[in-house]
This record gives C-alpha cells, structure tokens and sequence, in this order.
C-alpha cells in the first residue's frame, strides 16, 4: 500500500511569530490523534530555521515553496539547494502554478529545479495541472503529459525515489472550487498509467500522487478515497490547524 502524505503550502503567509503559533497549534491538534499520513509544512523561507527547530520533538516534516537551480553567485533574491538544506528542508515544492503564472517559471526551469533537488537530497513535490481554458479545451490530458514528461527529462527513475507528484488544477487553486473526485481520480489515473509509461509499473504503482486545489475538511474524505489520490498539497485550508488537521485525518 502507498503512503498518504498531506502537505500544508503556506504561500506567502505567517510571519516569524505567526508561525511559530500555527506550528504550536499544529502540534497541539495532533497530540491525542493517531494519523497515518505524513504531515509536511512548507512555511515561507525566513521562517524555516525557527520552524525546523520548532518540529524537532514531532513527526511534522518541512518543506521549502521553492529553490533556485545554481549553487551559489549572483542570482539576487534567490535560495540555493544548500540553503534551504542548512535550515532543515527535507521537503522543496517545485513547479507550483503561481510560480508557472506569476514569476513565469516554464518547464525547462521546473525540470532543473527537480534536478538540483535530486542533487542535494531534497524531496521534490512536483506540482502539474491544466487551466481552466485548457481543460474547457479538452487538452487537459495533452497538458499533463507534456508537464511530466518535460520537468522529468532526462532524470531516472532510481533518482526519482522521493519524488511526490501534486496533481492541482489550476481553476482549483485559491478558488473554493475542488475538482470532483471522479474528475481528480481520472487524472490521477493517467499520471500513474504514464509514469508507468515512462518508468516502470512498480515505480508508478508507489509514487505518491497528492491532490490540490481548494481541499477542505469537508471534501477531503472523498477525495481522498480515491484510488489513485494519495494524499493533498493543502493552501489555504492548512492556514488553520484545526482545518489542517481534520484533512489529514480524513486520510
Ligand atoms: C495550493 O496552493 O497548492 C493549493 C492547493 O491552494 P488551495 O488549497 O488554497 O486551493
């Protein structure tokens, strides 16, 4: 059986003191509750020192939001893989949908990302999705398969053991509208079948597939049973620990 991971991205939200209270909360909510799912934050990065030192007695796991692909130099505003690993990142999200629409990240740039994760022993959560013109377009599949293909280029699938693939509809994303589960499962379904494709049918048949855009407590149990639906990349609903919790108690 795959594990379940449910995955809190919290944007460019919480400062220092926030952060420590929605950490403290977080920890909270779980004493008395007997999870199964991997619980992983991803604060933004000024925060992640004190959050790494903050999870040091928990399970919770951290992530970053992002990671730049060179080592070091002139690349003002950005994070290197060893920065991010200095603070206690086990975790980097890459290719998330406001960074392809906002900073114009393409899949060149996702695809390099992933690999200087890799590099540095920094899990990836690989996050694909289509739009909604592209889904009305009837390409969502085409979308997906591209997106996959292109930021896992020429990476093998023995570098690829800690990756974690986030299915999130970009009509989904901050909008309060989920896709269905039938709508996600059928998605799911065809990124195993094409990493299968690509790779091998026991790397496919382990790989966790997380859904995200606009999960909440009350729509996570469904999604979540679905067959192919591993977990969820949770934005605004992880803001609260209770809400964050009671999804990952919906696992
Ligand atoms: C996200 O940003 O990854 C996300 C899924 O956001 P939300 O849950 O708010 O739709």
């Amino acid at each position: 059986m795959r594990r379940k991971v449910v995955a809190g991205n919290w944007k460019m939200n919480n400062d220092l003191n926030g952060t420590v209270n929605l950490i403290s909360d977080i920890k909270k909510e779980m004493t008395e509750k007997s999870l199964t799912a991997e619980i992983i934050v991803c604060p933004p990065f000024t925060n992640l020192e004190t959050a790494n030192a903050l999870l040091k007695d928990s399970h919770i796991r951290l992530g970053a939001q992002n990671i730049f692909y060179e080592e070091s130099g002139a690349f003002t505003g950005e994070i290197s893989p060893s920065m991010l690993k200095s603070v206690g990142s086990e975790y980097v999200i890459v290719g998330h949908s406001e960074r392809r629409t906002i900073f114009g990240e393409d899949n060149k740039t996702i695809n390099k990302k992933i690999k200087t994760a890799i590099r540095h022993d920094l899990k990836p959560i690989f996050c694909i999705g289509e739009t909604l013109k592209e889904r009305e377009g009837g390409i969502t599949f085409k979308v997906i398969e591209t997106q996959v293909k292109e930021g896992l280029e020429g990476i093998s699938e023995s570098e690829l053991k800690n990756l974690i693939v986030a299915y999130e509809p970009v009509w989904a994303i901050g909008t309060g509208k989920n896709a269905t589960p039938e709508q996600a499962q059928e998605v799911h379904k065809f990124i195993r079948a094409l990493i299968q494709k690509i790779y091998s049918a026991s790397f496919a048949g382990q790989l966790v597939i997380q859904y995200g855009g606009s999960v909440k407590p009350e729509n996570a149990a469904e999604l979540l049973s679905q067959p192919d639906i591993d977990g969820a990349l949770v934005g605004g609903a992880c803001l609260k620990a209770d809400s964050f919790i009671k999804i990952a108690e919906a696992v």
